[in-house]
């Protein structure tokens, strides 16, 4: 199979005195997203797509609920897991589309900077990203931000380029040793040589 594709869908509950963080940003408003993590909807959208593209499980079977080593974490993390997940599995992202549902604050102005921001955490040039935004017109979710997101993965078929992905991902030393050790302690072997075998865990705490 050299190509596939993945979804991912997330909702979290806008709460007074927390930061929003949405696409890796941290933006100007008076209510943050409220979760175990840092809530940032998108990523965790994304996540769940890049998981569900190689059907290695979800969000919830890498980071369970109530774990304190998630408490407030960088979304950026779960991301990192789901591309070296991809990686393992042998596949690059061709293209990934995702759609932001909220009231407020308007994503259209902050838009490109969101897109450079998910593209450079993917590791992917910028025409790879789409982001887009609605408001949640007649839904009465004007409490909540919802995010989905489609990615169509293909297979690497050069061994040379799986080794430059690994590198670019390796570069972000600071998630680098979390995704290793939750690799390896999801997966029991090392993530390098490990078979994948996908548990499904639908409570969402993150
Ligand atoms: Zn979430």
């Amino acid at each position: 199979m050299s190509i596939r594709i993945g979804q991912g869908w997330d909702s979290h509950a806008f709460e007074a005195g927390v930061k929003l963080r949405i696409g890796g940003l941290t933006l100007p408003h008076p209510e943050g997203l409220a979760g175990h993590s840092d809530g940032d909807v998108l990523l965790h959208a994304i996540t769940d797509a890049l998981l569900g593209a190689v059907a290695a499980g979800d969000i919830g079977s890498f980071f369970p609920p109530g774990d304190p080593r998630w408490k407030n974490a960088d979304s950026a993390i779960f991301l990192n897991l789901a591309l070296e997940e991809i990686m393992n599995a042998g596949y690059r992202i061709v293209n990934l589309d995702t759609t932001l549902v909220l009231a407020a604050p308007k994503i259209g102005p902050i838009a490109f900077e969101m897109r450079e921001r998910v593209a450079e955490l993917l590791s992917v040039d910028l025409s790879r990203v789409s982001i887009k935004a609605k408001t949640p017109e007649g839904m009465n979710l004007d409490h909540v931000a919802q995010a989905y997101a489609i990615v169509l993965i293909e297979k690497v078929e050069d061994p040379d380029e799986l080794k430059s992905m690994s590198a670019v991902i390796e570069s972000q030393k600071q998630l680098e040793d979390v995704v290793e050790n939750l690799l390896s302690e999801v997966h029991g072997i090392s993530p390098r040589r490990r078979m994948v075998v996908p548990t499904f865990d639908t409570e969402d705490i993150t």
